[in-house]
């Protein structure tokens, strides 16, 4: 599920746009987005921890921006000992 950001890290886009970024970088992660607003690519900065992936968002061309994060599927199974494993 992505979640833009609480408070204060939304600026400048709807939600609708900002719903559309956050799907088209999910769906290619490594790969630039376009700013629905003005069509200028967009500064994308990516990080997370084991749990989470959060992207920062940029228009340097309107100064728009935004943040969001995605909840790693599977996430909570990183400290379950694996079972029938080689060894
Ligand atoms: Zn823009």
């Amino acid at each position: 599920m992505l979640n833009p950001a609480a408070n204060g890290t939304l600026s400048g886009f709807s939600l609708d746009e900002a719903a559309r970024i956050a799907l088209e970088v999910a769906a290619h992660p490594n790969q630039p987005v376009r700013c629905p607003r003005c069509g200028a690519w967009m500064h994308v900065t990516a990080g997370g921890d084991g749990g989470r992936r959060i992207w920062i968002l940029r228009c340097d061309a309107t100064g728009r921006g935004l943040v969001f994060q995605q909840q790693l599927p599977g996430a909570r199974w990183h400290r379950t000992p694996a079972r029938g494993l080689p060894r």
